[in-house]
């Protein structure tokens, strides 16, 4: 069997489920389980009604979410859905009277706590699956929607729960395992479960894959495909260099390493539990189902390219922190991270001398606190606007010659910090934002002039 995970443009209307009917049509002999996301960018404005409720703002979070009713209907009607008094149509009204009811309760105690804003969440995701699995019946597609949340059981961590994997797999396997042996197609909600008590939760923003990733690993499934609306995994940003090219195959440390930096396909914790099974993910675009997107794996096929793709990000702050009375003395990084720590800020890139350290972080509304707790040890310099890119290939460290011709096409650009080594399959540096559209062109340039037409299209 296959997962099939839809992310939220794959189910924002009536033609984008159509064309999930046919993906599935189309395999149905491999026994698809589908995943899918809540519809556009509907968890979005769930938590904004949410939000908008608890501020006191009753009539305008209903009125929200009279318009997420409106869209929601307006979709499902144009597949012939919802249209008479039919059991979706009952279960999508039933559906937002629930979020009216949560929302006068919002609105009278003027408070948000995690487990509501996750009650509130997950009707996103129900809604889309319920309205999929319709679909998926009216073309002739024997489907079985599912509830996701009898499924992924997880801690009590509201917003950000984790899944807790033996009771999940076991979870997965008894309630799909009889529906696939039945020939027909589960619809699974992305993103939201439940405690041991039987209380929804949601798994972090983004989650579907997540949630995808632990189907895939309870049932064994040959193949995780995550459907979006890019082409798959590129050398590098294709707004940013219009010549980008499809990467075919990559490296689950590859990819990982890529999507940390900000190469929005997939988020690399989420598919871990498939990366443990070893089962390959592929990335692909509905909006061209035909294309082959790129296959992540555990192998490393031979590449003549050394770098496979170029990522970064941008609105990076570097610290630089020195102090000659620290000088050689011991404690001084550890004293520099408790500092980070104690204002749960996460450093990117950190390059060391004898007096002096260099970090990066992302922009953050308590940078000011933590470098006053800084200058307490050392002199503090602060330089906004830069930002990192990140050259990935693997076994990078060992191939000579790399860094030469990363940095000889950069020559005239001024590069602010430098890291390498410290994994093997990256060259970071950072530059200032500036010059990071003609750096990145430029590298793109030098390193993708000629291809390996095994990896890339
Ligand atoms: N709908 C959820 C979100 O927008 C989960 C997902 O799309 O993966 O975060
Ligand atoms: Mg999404």
């Amino acid at each position: 069997m296959i997962v099939c995970k839809f992310g939220g443009t794959s189910v924002q209307d009536a033609d984008a489920m159509m064309r999930i009917a046919k993906i599935i049509e189309e395999r149905r002999g491999l026994h698809p389980v589908v995943v899918s996301s809540a519809m556009g960018k509907t968890t979005n404005r769930l938590l904004e009604i949410a939000r908008t409720a608890s501020r006191g703002n009753q009539q305008a979070a209903l009125d929200l979410l009279a318009d997420l009713e409106d869209y929601h209907l307006r979709e499902a009607r144009k597949l012939a859905i919802a249209v008479s008094e039919d059991p979706v149509a009952e279960k999508i009204n039933s559906y937002f009277k629930e979020m009216r009811d949560l929302v006068y309760g919002l609105s009278a105690l003027c408070e948000l706590t995690p487990r509501v804003s996750d009650a509130m969440a997950s009707y996103g995701e129900r809604l889309s699956t319920a309205i999929l699995a319709q679909v998926l019946e009216n073309q002739g597609i024997p489907a079985q929607l599912m509830d996701a949340r009898q499924c992924i059981i997880t801690d009590d961590q509201f917003v950000n729960a984790n899944p807790l994997p033996g009771e999940t797999e076991a979870a997965v396997a008894r309630h799909l395992g009889p529906v696939l042996r039945d020939g027909r197609v589960p619809v699974f909600q992305g993103f939201i479960g439940s405690n041991r008590e039987g209380v929804t939760t949601t798994i972090g923003r983004g989650g579907s894959d997540h949630s995808a990733s632990l189907v895939g690993a309870a049932l064994g499934a040959e193949e995780i495909q995550i459907w979006t609306d890019v082409d798959g995994i590129m050398t590098t940003d294709p707004r940013m260099v219009p010549g980008a090219r499809r990467v075919k195959e990559i490296s689950f440390n590859e990819a990982a390493e890529l999507a940390y930096f900000g190469a929005k396909v997939l988020h690399p914790a989420t598919i871990l539990p498939a990366v443990r099974k070893n089962i390959p993910v592929r990335v692909l675009n509905s909006f061209k189902p035909d294309q082959e997107g790129t296959l992540i794996t555990n192998e490393t096929q031979p590449c003549e390219n050394p770098v496979k793709a170029i990522a970064y990000k941008k609105g990076i702050t570097v610290l630089h922190i020195a102090s000659t009375r620290m000088l050689m003395a011991h404690g001084f990084l550890r004293r520099i991270f408790e500092i980070f720590d104690h204002y749960r800020v996460s450093v990117d890139v950190v390059s060391t001398s004898e007096v002096s350290v260099s970090l990066t972080v992302d922009e953050t509304s308590t940078l000011w606190d933590l470098v006053t707790e800084l200058k307490k040890i050392g002199e503090v310099n602060v330089e906004g606007s830069q930002a990192i890119v990140c050259c990935v290939g693997e076994n990078l460290r060992n191939i000579p010659g790399v860094p030469h011709r990363v940095f000889s096409a950069l020559e005239d650009i001024g590069i602010h910090m430098i890291s390498q080594g410290a994994s093997s399959i990256n060259i970071t540096f950072v530059i200032g934002e500036d010059s990071l559209t003609e750096a990145v062109q430029r590298l793109h340039d030098s390193l993708f002039r000629k291809t390996d037409p095994r990896i890339f299209v």
